[in-house]
């Protein structure tokens, strides 16, 4: 039994590992390397996203990529978006009220949101391991969602 959980254990950070050195390599040099072309306006959106610390909408994306290729077309950003987003080169998150935003794949982190004020904050994933290793022992999934958003009513709301 112990060894069982120990391979799931073993199973988990091996994925992780697999997630973590894909998303150290440069993006574009990953796109390439899958045989994608790497153009002016792919390598504009992920600069756009890997410069900005935080979670970026698809109008903050194109307002921003629009700076750097003018002329840029709104269908063109939402499509490549969602090109770089199957090819795990750069996050969608749901992060309420139908909003999503998008986001570098170099950092670890969940959310927590708040129903009531809309209040957001990030957790590190070293806070989930032990959930996701569970999650895994239980289902016998290997789990490569590493973006999770719950929500819940802060501690703000909570005392009013
Ligand atoms: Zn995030
Ligand atoms: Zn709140």
């Amino acid at each position: 039994m112990i060894e069982k959980f120990f391979m799931v254990y073993l199973l988990k950070e091996i994925a992780i590992k697999k997630f973590l050195t894909m998303s150290e390599k440069e993006p574009a040099q990953t796109l390439h390397q899958q045989g994608y072309r790497v153009t002016p306006q792919r390598l504009a959106i992920l600069n756009v996203i890997e410069e900005s610390d935080g979670h970026l909408s698809a109008m903050e994306v194109y307002e921003r990529t629009r700076k750097i290729l003018p002329g840029v077309t709104e269908a063109t950003i939402y499509r490549n978006l969602d090109f770089l987003v199957d090819q795990g080169l750069i996050l969608m998150a749901h992060v309420g009220s139908g909003k999503v935003v998008y986001e570098s794949t170099r950092r670890l982190h969940h959310h927590l949101i708040c129903r009531k004020c809309g209040a957001s904050q990030e957790i590190p994933h070293t806070l989930l391991t032990n959930l996701f290793e569970e999650l895994s022992r239980v289902s016998g999934y290997q789990v490569d969602t590493f973006h999770v958003t719950f929500f819940g009513i802060c501690s703000n709301c909570q005392s009013e």
